[in-house]
């Protein structure tokens, strides 16, 4: 039997792109590839990028040079590396990427991991090989399932994608450009999907797209399913304890779905809303598609249905004409919701996006004073948050053994970690703690003997 060869992914970015690298990870299985977490000892190295933050590209560059080390230190020792680079920067930048770092032998887009295993065939007859078409069939059909043992490694809670691309065409961002147009998986292959999850121990299950909640995917009638009915369906599936969804935007939070809050017990409390801003002005210079008091709406309908749920939100501070004035209108409208948390950022330009040819670019000392403020009041909103489940007593995930012995790590109803002394057996369970202390982001809690309901935390702000 030949020796199994070794795979090291590092994924940068989003919760799709590590859904992603595991899915390369399950293609590459039935080729031999076992994964390892040592990029020195790999036979394939493979960074799947984002292009999202700031400087993203000379960050892949930069850690590329890392790798072609590593490359000529095997090639030193008689062994041969292949070195990927997969994601949204592979698909910005194409074969640049290869012309710039010599030592890459595979560039592909996050439309392509499917083609992967025929790629590296390729490559493997010492040929280099670009893939960032946007092809029509779904890679999903071609994917190999993981197996169980690799669902197990991966704990008991799991992401899938339900949705990709997007058409909102925000002037920020370069997602519809990487990604492409929205596209959704149909329901019955998600439903065999968390199925098998569940069967191999998974409890939580996220359901990810860029635009998750426009989700318009083929049903069992054939008709097309809204977000809210895949929700119910997959709550139905038996073994799934508690489901989620990201990232929305709000334009597409709709009736059915806001209701779902309400009627689904296994939709967690917990939901990521981006806004972006708080002034309509710059609202429209994102071309977000909606005004503040569009946004407060919903939030109103969402606490409605379900009043202790908790908001988090991306934020970008310093956009192209944002004053004094719009940005004091963001911070109001923070005080306003009173959020959980939140994902703040200075504006950089992202090349080929409309916002980076915009005149009235901020200041880097402006923005950065303005991104101090801005996190200050968020931690103090989650600051309240976290305090307002002091001596409340919720059910807890147990996920994995803390860093202390006895001690066990698990999230509750609202995505906070929580720390509790419990035996190991209790990972992969669902147990009642009561909030003793708060400790920075962490709750720390004991084990309560009667199973509760999530805490009523109504009302809100810092
Ligand atoms: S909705 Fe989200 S993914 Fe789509 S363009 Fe706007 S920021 Fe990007």
């Amino acid at each position: 039997m030949n020796e199994p060869r070794k795979l090291y992914v590092k994924s940068f970015g989003c919760q799709m792109n590590v859904y992603d690298s595991r899915r390369m990870a399950d293609s590459l299985a039935p080729q031999g590839y076992i994964e390892t977490a040592a990029a020195g000892d790999a036979d394939l190295i493979i960074l799947n990028t984002c292009h999202i933050r700031e400087k993203a590209t000379e960050k892949v560059y930069s850690e590329l040079g890392r790798v072609r080390r590593i490359k000529e230190a095997a090639q030193a020792e008689g062994r041969r590396v292949v070195v990927a680079v997969a994601g949204c920067v592979a698909q910005a930048e194409g074969e640049e990427i290869i012309r710039r770092a010599p030592a890459v032998d595979l560039v592909f887009g996050p439309q392509n991991y499917h083609r992967l295993p025929e790629l590296l065939a390729h490559t493997e007859r010492g040929g280099k090989a670009v893939d960032t078409e946007f092809p029509v069939d779904d890679k999903f059909d071609h994917l190999a399932a993981p197996s169980r043992a690799a669902i197990r490694a991966r704990g008991v809670c799991a992401f899938v994608t339900v949705q990709e691309g997007c058409d909102k065409f925000c002037t920020f961002c370069v997602v519809p450009y990487t990604r492409g147009a929205e596209t959704s998986r149909k329901v019955d292959k998600i439903v065999a999907e968390v199925e098998q999850l569940a069967a191999a121990g998974v409890r939580e299950v996220t359901l990810i797209g860029q635009n998750v909640n426009a989700y318009h995917g083929e049903g069992s009638d054939g008709r097309p399913w809204s977000l809210a009915r895949l929700l119910e369906r997959i709550a139905g599936i038996s073994g799934v304890d508690r489901l989620r969804y990201t990232t929305s935007h709000p334009c597409d939070m709709d009736d059915d779905l806001i209701a779902a809050h309400r009627d689904l017990p296994t939709l967690m409390p917990q939901l990521h809303l981006p806004v972006q801003s708080g002034s309509d002005r710059i609202l429209a210079a994102m071309n977000r598609r909606h005004t503040r008091d569009d946004y407060l709406d919903v939030v109103a309908r969402l606490r409605d249905a379900r009043g202790d749920l908790a908001l988090t939100s991306d934020f970008i501070v310093g956009f192209p004409g944002e004053t004094e004035s719009d940005f004091a209108a963001t911070l109001s409208l923070i005080g306003d919701i009173g959020y959980s948390g939140a994902f703040s950022f200075k504006y950089s330009p992202r090349p080929g996006t409309p916002g980076a040819d915009m005149q009235d670019q901020v200041a880097e000392d402006v923005k950065s004073e303005r991104l101090q403020r801005l996190q200050d009041l968020i931690d103090r909103n989650q600051v309240a948050f976290n305090r307002r489940c002091l001596h409340r007593t919720f059910d807890v995930l147990f996920e994995r053994e803390g860093r202390y012995g006895g001690q066990l790590v698990g999230r509750s109803p609202y995505f906070q970690p929580v720390r509790v002394d419990a035996p190991a057996s209790l990972i992969g369970e669902v147990a009642a703690v009561t909030v003793t202390e708060i400790a920075g982001n962490s709750l720390f809690g004991t084990l309560a003997h009667a199973p509760a309901r999530a805490p009523a935390l109504v009302g809100a702000g810092a």
